[in-house]
């Protein structure tokens, strides 16, 4: 196994690095330690060295870490969001990375009703146009967003997006720009508070916390290489 504390203090190094350049707080970035496809004993190695967010993308791989391990955890739901598994997300996770539609959005205001919670999410934006990635198209959000703001349950917190790959971190900066971009317009424009930006991923956490990252979702830097592919599942 990785030296997975000497890996996560060097993240929380960096994230330090990058709010100092841009004069943030450190406390305003909110790191996601992602442990999809990790075993048990990798959250518990990351949870002893301090961690306390953790970020999954499979419901049932989820379900089974939440069961098993201390109830201080807290969880955040990074995947796609199939709808006839809504009610137990909302039952295991604090925060729904990724909102990406207005029917499912809606659905989850409703189940979110009949259980009595008020759930935290991020609407994903799919900035790159991509068949293989969830998320509202920008021209589509703006013009669902008076509807998604009338669902009385959710609470959004703001945008979130999985960038087109790029081959370096410098490559994703256009991208974080303009959810950041988006997010600014739509406050304006809707009058809303709409404060977090859930971007940035290992290896671009930092230019993405330059450009606003609120919440930065990172796995392997922390846990080291995942054993399969995983992009088919990215959001
Ligand atoms: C897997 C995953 C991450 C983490 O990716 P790493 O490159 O391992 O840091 C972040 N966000 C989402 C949505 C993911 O599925």
């Amino acid at each position: 196994m990785p030296d997975i504390a000497e890996n996560l203090s060097e993240v929380l190094r960096k994230i330090q690095a990058a709010c100092a350049r841009t004069s943030r707080d450190q406390g305003s970035v909110e790191l996601i330690a992602v442990s999809k496809t990790f075993p048990m004993e990798s959250v518990r190695g990351a949870w002893e060295a301090g961690q306390l967010l953790f970020g999954e993308s499979k419901l049932q791989e989820a379900e089974s870490k939440i069961a098993a391990l201390p109830s201080s955890l807290h969880w955040h739901f990074i995947g796609r969001v199939q709808s006839n598994k809504v009610r137990r997300l909302l039952q295991s996770f604090e925060v729904i990375h990724a909102i990406d539609s207005l029917k499912l959005a809606s659905y989850t205001d409703e189940i979110a009703g009949e259980l009595g919670l008020f759930p935290k999410v991020f609407l994903q934006v799919n900035l790159g146009d991509e068949s293989s990635k969830g998320g509202f198209a920008p021209s589509l959000l703006r013009a669902e967003m008076e509807a998604l703001l009338q669902l009385k349950r959710l609470e959004i917190l703001g945008l979130m997006c999985i960038p087109p790959a790029a081959p370096d971190a410098e490559s994703a900066r256009p991208w974080f720009k303009l959810l950041a971009g988006m997010r600014d317009s739509l406050e304006t424009e809707f009058g809303v508070n709409l404060p977090g930006l859930s971007m940035g991923m290992s290896g671009d956490y930092g230019v993405a916390i330059e450009e606003g990252a609120t919440h930065v979702r990172v796995g392997s830097a922390i846990f080291g290489k995942r054993s399969y592919r995983v992009d088919e599942e990215l959001g």
